[in-house]
Formats: structure tokens, C-alpha cells, sequence
């Protein structure tokens, strides 16, 4: 009798294994615990004609196996209910589709680049692995100039180094272009920066240059403030003060007026009215020099602009580390 029990405990398994559908799954219920002749309903109705010791344990064993068929039941059933419905609804509506769309930083790239064009600039690219020559020596920056230190810059191979900036590309260009140029060059800069709310090691410049004859400052001054109007679209005063860059003399740094506040000062401005946005200058001779430019008449401007900086201030987005982060809840409001 108790091997009757082993037995119909391997049929039930293979009964189960083979039930893919609740109809198949209800008749092996009915096979097994069916009211009138379920296998296990016969074996414990027959209890009543075994001497007590044999009803003591095969009773025991049947209600174990009863207990286990019932519960082994209500899971496949359950492991049903969570599998994707198979029934094919044609009126039941699609699923979404979300649709993606450009990062931040490369519809800021995208703007900035197809404003330098309508006015006639003309996109170049250079590497992102650089020698000490582009990167720095040419670019009139010394041997001693704190940029070219250990800690500030990642150095592959004694004079080999992933470029801290895209000024490189304007002495790649000029080697090649004889003037006029009109260059614009966009692309990863790497520098040795602890990460915090407004650094990273990589981040993304867009660099101008134009050398011909007869550039001078105005022309800077025009086209930087034509290109903060076009890239933000709020309105602002902008301001040229004077500053330092080995590769151009003179050289500013370009601000605008902070949008929070209207100049007023505010914590997004560090309370001093501006947020500084970008770098320029008038090519220092030097650099022309380097290239070969031998012309006395001739003059160039050159600009570089974080990428980031540009979107953080016009999205108001304060930390430069969420455009890395890949979380598509920040990156699907832009
Ligand atoms: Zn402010």
C-alpha cells in the first residue's frame, strides 16, 4: 500500500511537469484529488478496511501526500497567472514606445556648432592624445607653466598626454591651412580634476580660431556676444574682462549677467552678479610664429567654451557630474 502512495507521488510529478495550461492543470486536480475518483480520494476512503495499524500509517502517508499535491497545485497555478498573457487583444492599446532623444551636452554641441557655421566657420577635428608640442609648446605655454604639471594633466608617456584642452587642434590646422582660417573644433578634454559640483576629468570644449588680416578684438567681441545670445535663451548683459592665457595677449574672460538674480548677486552667481562662461583672446604672435605664419599683418582671435558650463547655465543644472550619470530621469527633462 505505502508503495501505491510512492507511486502516485511519481505519476502526479510527471502529471504536473506536463501541465502547461490551467484546463490541464484542473484535470490533474480531478485526477488526483477529484471528489468522486480522485486517486488519493479512493486510497483514503478505503482507510476504513485496513486493521488500525495499517489505516494509522497509510492515512498518514496519503494526507502528506494530499497536503503536498494541493500545495504543489495552487503554485503552478500561480506561476501561471505571472506568466505574459498569450492571448493576442487587438483592442487593447499598444505599448508605450519611449522615445529618446540627445543627450544635453550634444544638443548644446549641436546648437553651438550650427551657429559658428551660418557664420561661416568650418568644423575640424583633432586627437584626443596629444604630444607636449600641441598640446602646450606651441601653444606659447612654458616648460614651467603650471598646466604641464604631473597633477594636472594625464600623461600617457614621458611628452605624450591625453590634451587638457582643444586649443591643440588650432596649431594642427594652421600647420596645414594657410589663412584666412575660420575653424571651429569641438570634443573631450581630459584634466587630473578632483570630481566635485563643477569638475570632472573629462569634459568638452568648443574652440574657435580665425586668423586673417585685419581681425581684431570688436570681432571677438561680436561674435562671442552673437553666440551667448543664440545659445541662452534668456536675456543678459554680457562683460569682457581682462585675463591670462599663454596662447593669446590680449586675453578676457567672457561673463554674462546672472539670470537668477539680474545681476543682483545671488549663491548661483557666488553673489557677485556674473557667472563667467568662457575664455578668449587675440592670438598671441607667438603661436603664429610656431605654425609659420610669418605675415606681420596678420591678427587672430581664438575662444574656448566648456560645453557643460554652458549647458548647466542655461538649464540652471548645478552639479556638472548628473550629465555622466546616465540616470534617464535627469537626462529626459532636456
Ligand atoms: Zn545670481
Amino acid at each position: 500500500m505505502s508503495n501505491k502512495i510512492e507511486e502516485l507521488r511519481l505519476e502526479f510529478e510527471k502529471a504536473l511537469t506536463e501541465a502547461k495550461d490551467r484546463a490541464a492543470l484542473e484535470s490533474v486536480r480531478v485526477r488526483f484529488l477529484g471528489r468522486k475518483s480522485g486517486f488519493l480520494t479512493e486510497i483514503l476512503r478505503g482507510l476504513k478496511d485496513l486493521n488500525p495499524e495499517e489505516r494509522r500509517l497509510i492515512g498518514a502517508a496519503a494526507n502528506r501526500l494530499k497536503g503536498e499535491v494541493e500545495a504543489r497545485l495552487a503554485e503552478a497555478e500561480k506561476g501561471l497567472q505571472e506568466k505574459p498573457r498569450t492571448t493576442l487583444d487587438l483592442t487593447l492599446p499598444g505599448p508605450e514606445i519611449k522615445i529618446g532623444h540627445l543627450h544635453p551636452l550634444t544638443q548644446i554641441i549641436r546648437e553651438s556648432v550650427g551657429f559658428f557655421e551660418k557664420i561661416g566657420f568650418q568644423v575640424r577635428e583633432g586627437p584626443e592624445i596629444e604630444t607636449e608640442w600641441y598640446n602646450f609648446d606651441a601653444l606659447n605655454t612654458p616648460a614651467d607653466h603650471p598646466a604641464r604639471d604631473m597633477q594636472d594633466t594625464f600623461y600617457l608617456a614621458p611628452g605624450v598626454l591625453l590634451r587638457s584642452h582643444t586649443s591643440p587642434v588650432q596649431i594642427r590646422v594652421m600647420e596645414k591651412e594657410k589663412p584666412p582660417v575660420r575653424i571651429i573644433t569641438v570634443g573631450r578634454c581630459y584634466r587630473r580634476d578632483a570630481q566635485d559640483a563643477s569638475h570632472f576629468p573629462v569634459f568638452h570644449q568648443l574652440e574657435g580660431l580665425m586668423v586673417e588680416k585685419g581681425t581684431h578684438f570688436t570681432h571677438l567681441k561680436g561674435i562671442l556676444t552673437a553666440f551667448l545670445e543664440y545659445v541662452f535663451p534668456f536675456s543678459f548683459k554680457t562683460r569682457f574682462t581682462p585675463s591670462f592665457f599663454p596662447f593669446t595677449e590680449p586675453s578676457a574672460e567672457v561673463s554674462i549677467s546672472c539670470p537668477v538674480c539680474q545681476a543682483k548677486g545671488c549663491a548661483s552667481c557666488g553673489h557677485s552678479g556674473f557667472l563667467e562662461i568662457l575664455g578668449c583672446g587675440m592670438v598671441h604672435p607667438n603661436v603664429l610664429r610656431n605654425v609659420g605664419y610669418k605675415s606681420k599683418e596678420l591678427t587672430g582671435l581664438a575662444f574656448g567654451v566648456g560645453i557643460e558650463r554652458i549647458a548647466m547655465v542655461k538649464y540652471g543644472i548645478p552639479d556638472i557630474r548628473l550629465f555622466y550619470e546616465n540616470d534617464v530621469r535627469f537626462l529626459h527633462q532636456f
